[in-house]
């Protein structure tokens, strides 16, 4: 077809049997996310520009180059989300959710938008799961956050893992910290690449983002966050770490760690994988303490931490360190040997259905072999042969596709005969 329609740059159709991946992991979030006591939160995909410009940050590459914006009819400038934890803090305070008792704690699934250089595990619509738990400081909060995430990653059974763990300080830190990190990097950016040349001007922290390697000798001797945290935030840090070493979880202190967004406050975080190649962050996070005061919150309601995961690289993970296995959309395969037979054969099946067992139904080719030859290509276990003879003595024709072996079994007793069949299988 000339000129026919394709995907638009850096965005993707998933396709079965991969969207079953997204949908396990999902699952496997809502549940590990329940253990905790999290409510799920659905936001809009769109939202006023200023949202973000005020929280992501202008001087950030999401806001200064990668949002998809546009002016709505009524002159309105609306953004697809390029993330979903400034909507929710905005849900927050606009809801008032903070005069709920206790914590508020939420979760997110759904896609993102950034016009990023497409590339490996980097897609400019991708699907993230997050959570925000909101209302207040204290570390407990960056704890179980942290712990939830190694249990929805035990749950997933990926290993393989390493949590990466900083803190950025508080305001008060950060601006004494912005203040020697330019200082620093005043003899140094000329050596620098133009980005990290620009930056070290307009925003010197992202300077610590570059990921160029002939920088890095000259990053390494930057002074970092942990150095200008005051009493406070060093508390706040240490006893994060106590209680991740409590629960037995894991770190590697990263002093050089900073997140694309600006809104991050003290414990930032994310955790990496070895199978991604050069995009290894599987997820990323930290703590925001001002993002919801700033929208509007009470002064001390709007704290909280939060985390965003990367669906799709999660699920590419994932795959990489699981045994590739045909699963079948249906285990039988429904085969119709004559249009005579077609009748009976969508009862039949209706009725497999209604006992919560899956029947794909066969086209109408109604040649036996290239049933069975279509089944055993969609993996299918069983294939259930229906013709004249079949409608006459009421016991259908089941062939086990693994083995060949074909038996005949009364219509009545095929529910009974695949679940026993099932549970066979399943103990071998
Ligand atoms: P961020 O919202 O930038 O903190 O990113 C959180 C996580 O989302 C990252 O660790 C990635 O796993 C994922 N992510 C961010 N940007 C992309 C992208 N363009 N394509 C795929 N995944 C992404």
């Amino acid at each position: 077809m000339p000129n026919a329609p394709t995907v638009v740059k850096g965005m993707r159709d998933l396709l079965p049997p991969e969207t079953r991946w997204f949908a396990e992991v999902e699952a496997a979030a809502r549940e590990v996310f329940a253990l905790y006591g999290y409510e799920e939160i659905r936001t809009p995909m769109l939202e006023r520009t200023e949202l973000f410009a005020r929280t992501v940050g202008e001087e950030t590459d999401i806001v200064g180059k990668e949002m998809y914006s546009f002016t709505d009819r009524d002159q309105a400038s609306l953004t697809l989300r390029p993330e979903a934890t400034a909507s929710v803090a905005r849900a927050y305070v606009e809801h008032r959710l903070w005069e709920k008792p206790g914590w508020t704690r939420l979760y997110y699934i759904g896609p993102m938008f950034r016009r990023e250089r497409p590339q490996q595990g980097r897609y400019r619509q991708f699907s993230q799961i997050g959570a925000e738990l909101l209302g207040g400081d204290a570390p407990q909060m960056d704890a179980e956050m942290l712990i939830m995430l190694a249990r929805l990653l035990d749950r997933l059974q990926l290993t393989g893992w390493t949590l990466y763990l900083n803190s950025l300080g508080c305001a008060d830190d950060r601006r004494r910290y912005d203040a020697a990190l330019g200082e620093a990097l005043r003899p140094l950016a000329p050596r620098m690449c133009a980005d990290c040349r620009r930056r070290a001007l307009t925003h010197p922290l992202r300077v610590l983002d570059c990921k160029r390697p002939e920088d890095q000798e000259l990053i390494a001797q930057l002074p970092t966050p942990l150095d200008f945290l005051d009493d406070g935030c060093r508390g706040h840090f240490e006893t994060v770490r106590r209680l991740l070493d409590a629960a037995g979880i894991a770190y590697q202190l990263q002093p050089r760690l900073v997140r694309g967004l600006d809104y991050y406050t003290r414990t930032a975080f994310e955790f990496v994988h070895g199978a991604l190649g050069a995009q290894n962050a599987l997820l990323g996070g930290g703590r925001y303490d001002l993002l919801a005061e700033r929208l509007g919150a009470p002064k001390g309601a709007g704290a909280g931490i939060g985390f965003a995961l990367g669906e799709d690289r999660l699920v590419s993970a994932w795959q990489a360190g699981r045994a590739a296995e045909a699963v079948p959309a249906a285990a039988i395969y429904l085969a119709p040997l004559g249009e005579s037979a077609l009748g009976p054969a969508l009862a039949l099946a209706e009725n497999l259905r209604r006992q919560g067992l899956g029947v794909m139904a066969g086209d109408a080719r109604w040649s036996a072999k290239k049933h069975l030859s279509t089944a055993a290509r969609q993996a299918a276990r069983w294939a259930v042969l229906i013709g004249e003879n079949e409608i006459n003595s009421r016991q259908a024709a089941v062939k086990a596709l693994a083995t060949g072996e074909q038996s005949a079994v009364g219509w009545d007793q095929l529910a009974e005969f695949f679940s026993a069949s099932r549970e066979q299988i399943l103990s071998s």
